[in-house]
């Protein structure tokens, strides 16, 4: 199908929908993104990168600005909690030369997707909140400020709360998974700078990377406990909470946490994968499709998958209908495997018998070339 000047809506300036509109623009697509924020911007912190992210990146013809905001991983070690001993490493230098594992900071690669959106010419309309969206083979998005947009595609790339997913699949009720997760960036006070750390202890595990050329260390650090934390990332606590949480943690983890001075804290909530992901002229994309929790790192990776996917099998086919359809069945049991695997990889980290946690750990190794987040 030749989608060039295809009048296309994507809900969402995240890492999907910015990468769907230049994906899509690339194939000739007139593309505007609606976004609710006043500014695309990422208050979020760092996230990793593994290779099958970073390649469409580079087809998208962003390879060299990548890699220029991000840092190149050399290893992911599992450290035990106590001391911060060595348990085992993965090599990534390992990889192909093609085939680079990074970290990056959200704001970097937002910055970067943002700007490669403009140079497109693709128009980017902010503080446009979607109420919902009516779908049908015209369909029309309806602001919450009463005014409205048509168009011959919509993409909903607008994450957990999507407006367009209960359209397609109706409500259904994430549960919380009894994990709580604390998030920070501190300096980076490592001995060795662009190695990812697994610090696990029973319950708890911490992971440290770094950003931002080695200046600054992304810590995530998930805690079992039944008391209840609110969904999203934008929800603060107070430093010394993570601190007390993680009171058992020596080594590298300890000097980390010590600089906390500003952290999130979100619950670890688990969503099913969307059933439905197109109907007509309609599409979820990203986070709106398939919540995942964090412990594949690949929340991000997998709505830049997405959006690649999305355009090539829109370009290929012989219709729109088709086109969707194609993209839901190349996506669908891959992106059900990813958040599957990251749903059962917490209890590996968390084991409270220290050779299981090490056997679990080498289990990990085999089964994943990806680091939690
Ligand atoms: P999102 O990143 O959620 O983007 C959705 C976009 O849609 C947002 O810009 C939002 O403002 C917009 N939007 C939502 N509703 C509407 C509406 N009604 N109308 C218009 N616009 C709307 N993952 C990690 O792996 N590590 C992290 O550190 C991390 N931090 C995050 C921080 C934030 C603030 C967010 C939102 C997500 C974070 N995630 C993180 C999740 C991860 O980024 C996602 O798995 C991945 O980015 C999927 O991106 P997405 O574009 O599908 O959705």
């Amino acid at each position: 199908m030749d989608i060039s000047g295809l009048n296309t809506i994507v809900i969402g300036a995240g890492i999907g929908g910015l990468t769907a509109a230049l994906a899509l623009r690339a194939k000739g697509a007139q593309v505007t993104v609606l976004e609710q924020a006043a500014e695309i911007t990422e208050v979020g912190a760092g996230i990793q990168v593994s290779p099958n992210g970073f390649v469409v990146l580079k087809a998208l013809g962003l390879g060299p600005e990548f890699e220029a905001v991000a840092v190149r991983g050399q290893a992911v070690e599992l450290r035990d909690y106590r001391h911060g001993r060595l348990v085992t490493r993965l090599d990534l230098g390992l990889l192909d030369d093609d085939q680079p594992y990074f970290f990056v900071h959200r704001a970097d690669l937002i910055d970067l997707l943002a700007d490669a959106v403009r140079k497109a010419g693709i128009r980017v309309r902010l503080l446009q909140t979607v109420d919902r969206v009516d779908v049908g083979q015209a369909p029309v998005v309806h602001m919450t400020n009463g005014a409205k947009f048509s168009a011959d595609l919509v993409i909903g790339a607008d994450g957990l709360h999507s407006k367009l997913r209960p359209s397609l699949n109706g409500t259904s009720a994430p549960f919380f998974t009894r994990q709580v997760a604390w998030r920070a960036t501190v300096p980076n006070v490592m001995d060795h700078p662009e190695i990812a750390c697994v610090h696990m202890g029973p319950r708890q595990h911490l992971v440290s990377y770094p950003l931002r050329g080695g200046d600054l260390v992304n810590l995530v650090a998930v805690q079992e406990r039944s008391e209840w934390a609110d969904e999203g990332w934008a929800h603060t606590d107070d430093p010394d909470n993570v601190r007390a949480a993680f009171s058992g943690f020596g080594g590298m983890a300890a000097k980390c946490l010590a600089q906390v001075s500003e952290v999130g804290l979100w619950g670890l909530f688990r969503h099913p994968v969307a059933k439905v992901w197109h109907q007509d002229h309609c599409a979820l994309l990203g986070d709106a499709a398939h919540p995942t929790l964090p412990f594949m790192a690949q929340g991000a990776v997998m709505a830049i998958e997405d959006a690649w996917v999305l355009a090539d099998a829109l370009g290929r086919a012989p219709d729109m209908e088709m086109g969707l359809a194609r993209y839901q069945a190349r996506r669908y049991s891959r992106v059900s495997k990813v958040v599957e695997t990251a749903s059962k990889n917490a209890w590996k980290y968390h084991l409270s018998f220290p050779p299981l946690r090490m056997a679990a750990h080498l289990g990990l190794r085999m089964g994943s070339a990806v680091a939690p987040e």
